[in-house]
């Protein structure tokens, strides 16, 4: 039994109200409503230019979310037909959902990094270079491989696999027209802005920098006041030193920044501040792996580690790929050894 008082919802958690705010020059926060892994809402960002507008991360795949798109549009004004492009910053349910259908109804472009894809959509952007091709080729494992309960795909629970699996293609994922790689500009909002790939919440992540007006579309790479989460489950063999590569990539544009827009919660302002609150979090886990595994002085698993990383009412598949992303970054530096006991990993200090 859970002792823990109800804490006061954080700004991600918050629902989502119909207000429409203006946060940089031509640009509207609308919010729509999720109930999706604790958050209340996501933000459609809103950019208008001479074409019509783009939105930025138009929801989950339901009906809830596609009858707020439609409202938010009719509030502002645009017709469903003159979205001319569709971004979306990761391959997360909550930020792709609503895609394909306003693609539908209007023609719009659906904007991604080049290595956005669908767990089962065999298209492929082509010439990866090898390093990308191994961030875009790993595919979800079967059994996680540090012998706990299996990962439970959140979506699963809401939407059954055969209905969001083509060939039905109710929800289907969207596969992107315009594929964006490091650097590459794009017009949106009467501005340039320009891609910057920040692998570590998903390989695909996507931040849009406008360096004209400072602003920074972060997706869920930057979020206010939670930390987003850096599944163990990756492409990569250490996803926390490249979470934490790509945290110094957008903190480090600095004061360039005058404006944060993240899919949830609040924009904010000092992009710096913010990444490095987010890698000293991560530093502090690290540290208290390395406090447990001295104070336990033996080998524990990774379920065991993550019951001293979350609280007991976030224990569960999450945590536990969290727990392993970190312990194998440890690893990684040959600060913990790990050896297999019976099908379950264990860890201790080396
Ligand atoms: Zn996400
Ligand atoms: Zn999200």
């Amino acid at each position: 039994m859970s002792t823990e008082a109800p804490r006061p919802l954080k700004q991600e958690q918050i629902e989502a109200t119909d207000e429409i705010t203006e946060v940089a020059p031509g640009i509207l926060r609308t919010m729509l409503p999720i109930d999706f892994t604790g958050l209340g809402h996501v933000n459609m960002y809103v950019l208008e230019d001479e074409r019509g507008v783009a939105v930025v991360d138009p929801g989950l795949p339901n009906k809830e979310c596609w009858v707020a798109i439609k409202q938010r549009l009719k509030n502002i004004g645009v017709p469903m037909r003159r979205v001319h492009s569709i971004i979306v910053t990761h391959s997360h349910p909550d930020h792709f959902g609503g895609a394909e259908r306003i693609r539908d109804k209007s023609g719009a472009d659906v904007v991604a990094h080049r290595l956005f894809r669908s767990w089962w959509n065999p298209d492929e952007p082509g010439d990866l270079d090898p390093e990308e091709m191994a961030l875009y080729s790993a595919r979800p494992r079967e059994h996680v491989p540090w012998g706990g309960p299996d990962m439970e795909v959140p979506w699963k629970r809401r939407f059954p696999m055969n209905i969001i699996r083509p060939p039905h293609r109710m929800v289907p994922m969207p596969t992107p027209s315009i594929r964006l790689r490091e650097h590459d500009s794009i017009k949106f909002a009467r501005r340039e802005w320009f891609a910057i790939h920040t692998p570590g919440h998903t390989e695909d992540h996507l931040c849009l920098f406008d360096p004209e007006e400072g602003v920074l579309i972060t997706g869920d790479h930057v979020l206010p006041t939670i930390t987003p989460h850096v599944p163990g489950l990756s492409a990569s063999d250490d996803p926390l030193s490249m979470f934490y590569a790509s945290l110094d990539k957008v903190g480090q544009l600095g004061q360039q920044v005058k404006v944060a827009l993240p899919a949830h919660g609040n924009p904010f302002h000092d992009i710096s501040k913010r990444t490095e609150e987010i890698k000293e979090h991560h530093d502090e886990r690290l540290q208290r792996l390395r406090d447990t595994s001295s104070t336990l002085n033996r080998p524990a698993s990774v379920m065991e580690f993550a019951t001293y990383l979350f609280s007991p009412r976030a224990q569960g598949p999450m945590a536990h790929s969290e727990t392993y992303a970190h312990l194998e970054h440890l690893r990684l530096r040959g600060e913990f050894e790990c050896r297999d006991n019976g099908g379950i990993l264990e860890y201790v200090l080396s």
